[in-house]
């Protein structure tokens, strides 16, 4: 049987694919980036290159799709378009719900953190509110 390696999915978001990459690894799923680290030292490459590509081989296509279909949470790190959950400083429903720490840093910051390190700014999740910069649980 051929092993063709194939993209299982594209993302703009380098971090998001790490986070799935961790996830399918965790069940014995072999796979790797690919343009990721062009896209890490610039975003605006993103576009360019069709997004960081997620690679798998092509017998693990079905596996996959059950793997990530039982992670919900996945979804945490989406902006949430939300009238019902409101900053409780300043009422704004401009918020963001997901990885607490890295709204504090910059974006800069955090790319650099995610090439050097493993990913501290995942450990607590909270919303940020955008209107006045406060995070909340
Ligand atoms: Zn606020």
């Amino acid at each position: 049987m051929e092993d063709r390696i194939v993209t299982f999915e594209s993302y703009n978001d380098p971090m998001l694919a790490e986070i799935i990459k961790g996830r399918l690894e965790a069940n014995g799923i072999d796979c790797y980036i690919a343009d990721n680290n062009t896209i890490g030292m610039n975003p605006l490459y993103t576009q360019a290159l069709g997004g960081v590509k997620l690679k798998i081989f092509e017998h693990d296509f079905k596996t996959c799709q059950l793997i990530l279909a039982q992670n919900e949470d996945l979804a945490l790190d989406e902006v949430v378009d939300n009238e019902e959950t409101p900053c409780p400083y300043c009422q704004s429903t401009n918020v963001r719900y997901g990885a607490a720490t890295i709204q504090r840093t910059n974006w800069f910051g955090a790319i650099v953190s995610f090439l050097t390190v493993t990913y501290p700014f995942y450990a607590r999740k909270a919303w940020h509110c955008f209107n006045c910069g406060k995070d909340f649980n």
